[in-house]
Formats: C-alpha cells, sequence, structure tokens
C-alpha cells in the first residue's frame, strides 16, 4: 500500500489541519494539571507549530489510574477477541481514511519528506495496527502434556497497564508498533510521544477512541522524559514499559524499573549497522543504491542506518564513486516537496551534533567526500548535505558513536574474517547488511554478525512478520513487530488441574 497526494491536495490538507494539543486522558482531550505548555518546532523553518500540554507525574499519575481502571472493569481486557480486533481493524480503518493528514502531521513536526511519509511511514503504521488485529482470534493456548489426573493449561493473559515512550524519527510509526500488539494483547496503553512529535500519536488516540476503543485504555501523555518519561519508569502501578529511544536512556529505564516495582523493561535501543560488501558482488549498481538509501534514507535519523560501509578493498573504489554519485542526486530541502529525499534534521542541537561529528571525522584524518555542510540556512531549518568519509578506521569516533544523521563512514577490508571482526567491533548489534553472489558465504557471514536483523543482498528491516529489535546494547528483552512482539505483552500462566 502506498498513498499519493497531490501538491494541491496537500495544500488543501494543509489548511484543514486538525492539531490536538492536549493530552488524552481517559478518553477525555485534557490540559495539563500544571496549566504548563511546551513549544513543538517544525524543523524545516525553525517556526513553532503549536503548544503542547506539559505532563508531569500528576497526569502520568492521573493516566495510569484510567488505564488501571479500564484494565480492572474488563471492557477491553476480557472482551471477546473477535470484537477486540473489530474495533482495532476500525481503528486501522480510520488511520487509512485520515492518511493524508497523519503524514502531513509527521512531516511537518519531524522534517521528514512527505514522500517517505506517504510511501513508508503511514501505510507501515495502518498495516500494524491492522496485523495486529488480525492476530487477537487466531491465536491458541496451550495444553500441557501431562498424565490423565491433571489438566496443565498454559495461557496467555494481557499484562496490565503498559507505559509507552517513543522517540521521534517515526512519530506515528513507533507507536504503532508499541500500541498495535499492546492493545491486540488486551492492555491498556499510556504513550509517551518524544517531545519533539506529539502530533500524530494525540490524533491516533483520538480515531482509536472513534473506533470504539474503551476510555482509559489508550492515554496519551505529551511531554518531557525527565518529568514525564521518568514518570512512567518509575510508576509502581505500571506493569511494563516499551521503550524505543537511545541507549543511554534504555539504561535508565532498567534503573527505574529496579528501584521501583520490577515492571518488566523491553528496550529497542541505538545502533551503529554495518554494510559488508564482499569482492564478489554482482552489479555494484544495485549496491550502491541500496547502501545509499541505508545511510541517507530518513535523513540517516534512523535506528538501522546504515552507517558503516565495510566494503572489500578491490571494489571499494568503484563502488564509492557510484555513491557519491547517487548521493549527489538525493535532493535536500522542503519536505513537503514531493521531490525532497532529505528532509530536516529534528532540530538545531541535532544539527549541531551531526556537523560536530563531520569535524571530528575530519579531524581525525577521514577523508570528506561527499557533502558534510550546513544547507539552505536561509529557510531557518536545520538541513545537511549527505555525507561520506573513506578511509575511516573503525577505531574513529565516527565509526563507533551513533552519529543519527545522514553520514556513511567507507571502511576497506581484505578478508571475510576481518569483515566479520569489523562489522561486530561495536557495541551495538541492531541490522547488519551483506552483498555476495556466493551462497555458502551469504550463510556463514550472516550467522557471525552479531545483529537482530540481516539482510542479504539488500537493505531491508523485514516486514510486519519478522521480528525486530537488537543484540548487545542496541536492545533488551524483545522485540518489535510479529508474533514475537504480541507475546511480549503478555503474561503465561501456569492453570493447574487436579481431576478426580
Ligand atoms: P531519546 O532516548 O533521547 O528519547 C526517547 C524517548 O525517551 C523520548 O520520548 C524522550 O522524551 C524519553 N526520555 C528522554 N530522557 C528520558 C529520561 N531521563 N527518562 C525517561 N524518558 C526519557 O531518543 P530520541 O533522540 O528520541 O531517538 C533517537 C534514538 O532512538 C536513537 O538512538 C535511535 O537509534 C533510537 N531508535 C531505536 C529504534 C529501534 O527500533 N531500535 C527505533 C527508532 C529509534
Amino acid at each position: 500500500m502506498s498513498l499519493t497526494l497531490e501538491r494541491a491536495a496537500m495544500d488543501t490538507a494543509m489548511t484543514e489541519l486538525h492539531f490536538r494539543t492536549q493530552a488524552f486522558i481517559d478518553g477525555q482531550f485534557v490540559d495539563a494539571l500544571s496549566g504548563k505548555s511546551f513549544a513543538t518546532e517544525n524543523p524545516a523553518t525553525g517556526k513553532v507549530l503549536a503548544q503542547i500540554a506539559e505532563c508531569d507525574g500528576a497526569d502520568v499519575d492521573r493516566a495510569v489510574h484510567a488505564a488501571r481502571q479500564a484494565f480492572e472493569n474488563g471492557h477491553w481486557s476480557t472482551l471477546k477477541p473477535s470484537d477486540r480486533k473489530k474495533a482495532l481493524l476500525r481503528f486501522a480503518d480510520l488511520l487509512e481514511a485520515n492518511a493524508a493528514e497523519l503524514a502531513l502531521l509527521d512531516s511537518l513536526e519531524a522534517g521528514k519528506p512527505i514522500s517517505d511519509c506517504l510511501t513508508i511511514d503511514i501505510p507501515e503504521t495502518i498495516h500494524c495496527i491492522r496485523w495486529h488485529a488480525e492476530l487477537i482470534d487466531k491465536l491458541y493456548d496451550r495444553i500441557a502434556p501431562t498424565g490423565p489426573e491433571n489438566l496443565g493449561l498454559i495461557v496467555r493473559e494481557p499484562i496490565g497497564v503498559v507505559g509507552a515512550v517513543i522517540p521521534w524519527n517515526f512519530p506515528a510509526q513507533m507507536a504503532a508498533w508499541k500500541i498495535g500488539p499492546a492493545l491486540a494483547a488486551g492492555n491498556s496503553v499510556v504513550l509517551k510521544p518524544a517531545e519533539q512529535t506529539s502530533l500524530s500519536a494525540l490524533r491516533m488516540a483520538e480515531w482509536a477512541a472513534e473506533a470504539g476503543v474503551p476510555a482509559g485504555v489508550f492515554n496519551v501523555v505529551p511531554g518531557f522524559g525527565e518529568t514525564a518519561g521518568q514518570a512512567i519508569g518509575r510508576h509502581r502501578d505500571i506493569d511494563m514499559v516499551a521503550f524505543t529511544g537511545s541507549t543511554e536512556v534504555g539504561r535508565l529505564f532498567l534503573r527505574y524499573s529496579a528501584d521501583s516495582n520490577l515492571k518488566r523493561v523491553i528496550l529497542e535501543c541505538g545502533g551503529k549497522s554495518p554494510q559488508i560488501v564482499m569482492a564478489d558482488t554482482a552489479e555494484l549498481d544495485k549496491v550502491a543504491e541500496y547502501a545509499t538509501n541505508a545511510a541517507f534514507w530518513n535523513m540517516g535519523e534512523n535506528c538501522s542506518c546504515g552507517s558503516r560501509l565495510i566494503v572489500h578493498q578491490s571494489v571499494k573504489d568503484p563502488l564509492l564513486e557510484k555513491i557519491i554519485r547517487l548521493g549527489k542526486t538525493w535532493k535536500v530541502g522542503d519536505p513537503l516537496d514531493p521531490e525532497t529525499r532529505l528532509g530536516a534534521l529534528i532540530e538545531k542541537g541535532h544539527l549541531e551534533k551531526v556537523l560536530g561529528y563531520v569535524a571530528a571525522g575530519q579531524a581525525a584524518g577521514a577523508k570528506l567526500v561527499l557533502g558534510g555542510q550546513r544547507c539552505l540556512e536561509d529557510t531557518g531549518g536545520y538541513f545537511i548535505e549527505p555525507t561520506v568519509f573513506d578511509g575511516v578506521a573503525n577505531s574513529m569516533r565516527i565509526a563507533r558513536e551513533e552519529i543519527f544523521g545522514p553520514v556513511l563512514c567507507v571502511i576497506p577490508f581484505a578478508t571475510e574474517e576481518e569483515a566479520v571482526s569489523l562489522a561486530n567491533d561495536t557495541p551495538y548489534g541492531l541490522a547488519a547488511s551483506l552483498y555476495t553472489r556466493d551462497v555458502n558465504a551469504a550463510h556463514r557471514i550472516a550467522r557471525a554478525l552479531r545483529a537482530g536483523t540481516v539482510s542479504v543482498n539488500c537493505y531491508s528491516e523485514g516486514d510486519m512478520t519478522t521480528p525486530f529489535g537488537g543484540f548487545k546494547e542496541s536492545g533488551f528483552a524483545g522485540r518489535d513487530k510479529s508474533i514475537s512482539a504480541h507475546e511480549q505483552y503478555t503474561e503465561l500462566k501456569t492453570i493447574w488441574m487436579q481431576l478426580s
């Protein structure tokens, strides 16, 4: 599924845009109890888009109370699976009917190219809700192989109240990856969007309610990490936190849990993903396209960004030449222009951080062969050129730390062993790509790579049927997408019966 939105239709949609700026708690839009609000900005212009309710611990408390009550009254948690499915399918239909608006909200608030929002983010968001809805009445529990005098039922039950804390890089999609399986499993959810991007989650909550998700089952508390986010992490009546964001903040959620009620925590964190190109790789043109996309898609603000190109020395120069040529065709500009492939970085501080890495790369002796400059400064937005460094050593900061910008590091190798060792020489382990014509090498290397997703002869995160998450410091205890995601929002219970 992919949507199209002509410029004229987009202009109309813009005039009809409906910003929801209050928190959504217990089925109502409400101000923060403190009365405070904060500004959300359009990173492509630097201008304020709206003032959003600034929730803190008191609002989180209120939302958790509503979520708990909704869970206990069973209107959702014990609803007949086929009826829960119907409500979530209606929710997906409403998302689809309002897809252009959702795409615009994400594009405006996150600086993402509208074409990506229309062809990737929003279709994936809708698909995720629909996929998890469809699963609800197709899963069976189990009976243990006991003797005839016993009956051992192994059943899955919803966990209870789930706190979801998400990042800004795929606002609607990250919300869907959490609420899709969590709601499908019968939980109540308190979602905190990233402070940079609250608008799509707030509208999604409204459509969920319209679709028949009962009051209190899906709450949205916009606000800052240290206040609202921490309050979710430390809340004693939240049973589980599903977090996506940086490894640094992910660590905090483990501490919050240990210091409070040992709530279950799943973490989806950062990455520094390798792309290995073996000497026998055919069709360098295709590889160049994948590699460029892996590095620059979503402005490199992508957890599985293929930021390290580990390429055999014999094909490095021709491949690099193609990547540079392609990189020059990536249009940087107004995210609402359908031709734009690179929109704005999320905020000024982040642009400065990325430019700081470019300077660090140069200072360390890496060779800047493409981009590296801020551009379109007169728009007031935070744009940067697609950037490539050649001659990078894996020990350099630009090869070790997550830059979260469109910066590709090219690292040559001589042997397969060296390629695998370079790829695995990182604290992260989210994704990896591998290009080779040798089927045996493909299996051997895919198994040797310490990453949650390895794509072979393409750059991909799989689809909704495959789990997504990280090894090492890229993740902890869980996966998004697939049946694995659904199961992690459930508790496993044994019911042991003595038969007479
Ligand atoms: P971040 O860690 O700064 O923020 C993520 C969320 O945590 C936000 O909602 C934020 O408000 C909240 N937060 C911040 N400080 C907090 C605190 N002290 N206590 C509680 N909550 C706090 O990450 P970001 O900058 O929004 O997103 C970028 C990061 O997300 C990157 O590292 C990227 O790799 C990662 N990411 C991972 C995946 C994945 O699936 N593994 C997907 C997307 C993004």
